[in-house]
């Protein structure tokens, strides 16, 4: 929720149903298998502290599952981890940045949890290549993060939807029906309006993915052991 178009979000916490499409389905079904495998290399790959940890914030009235917790120099890292379709995944590897909606959803992590360090791990469906950054708490995100919820919660008091959030997120609701009378004025308000503008705007995106300073041949380089 915490990463999502702001109408999406009221009508999550709302209880409005999605539509949910075979396709879909399919997809939520593989990201899950894939979740599972990256969860068990880990074991293998990182120092584990937890996975699928379950965070609480009652100021936010937030909760969630880090996907998992490991420990590099002793010290947690929460690792947040998505798949992607090749199209995203390549924007992604163009650009050097996350997707927004990802990368709030860690931050989120990060402000309301005990962690001073987070990654964010993204993974190409098709190829299984990865992409991550590394994050640090970031006041910016946190009030970004904080003003986004708080949002929520006055138009969830009021029973209203606040106005569309129109960006190419659009063409992939699952609430989509609630926001256009048809396709085609979908993909002609996505068109007019590719790119999604939050209010208030968003903070800044790390510029460029990090090494994997957390699994196993990485740690040992940094504490000094083979290569
Ligand atoms: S269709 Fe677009 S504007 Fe409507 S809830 Fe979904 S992401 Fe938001």
């Amino acid at each position: 929720m915490a990463g999502a178009c702001l109408r999406y979000a009221v009508m999550e916490v709302l209880g409005f149903g999605r539509l949910i499409t075979p396709e879909a389905q399919a997809v939520m079904a593989e990201g899950s298998a894939r979740h599972r495998r990256f969860q068990t290399w880990l074991l293998t790959e990182a120092d584990v502290i937890a996975v699928e940890a379950p965070l609480v914030s009652e100021s936010w009235q937030v909760s969630g599952r880090v996907d998992a917790v490991v420990r590099l120099n002793g010290e947690p890292v929460a690792i947040e981890y998505k798949t992607a379709g090749p199209e995203r995944f390549q924007a992604m590897l163009a650009s050097g940045r996350p997707l927004a909606e990802h990368w709030a959803q860690l931050m989120c992590y990060l402000a309301t949890g005990a962690y001073r360090r987070g990654c964010l791990v993204v993974e190409e469906r098709d190829s299984g290549r990865r992409l991550q950054w590394a994050a640090y708490p970031d006041p910016a995100w946190t009030a970004w993060l904080g003003q986004r919820l708080e949002a929520v919660r006055r138009y969830q008091a009021a029973h209203r939807l606040p106005s569309r959030e129109v960006s190419r997120g659009c063409l992939t609701c699952d609430r989509w029906q609630r926001c256009f009378r048809s396709e085609a004025e979908r993909a002609a308000a996505v068109e007019a309006h590719p790119d999604w503008e939050p209010d208030p705007p968003l903070p800044a995106l790390p510029s460029q993915p990090s090494p994997p300073a957390w699994v196993h041949s990485a740690r040992t380089q940094e504490e000094g052991g083979p290569a």
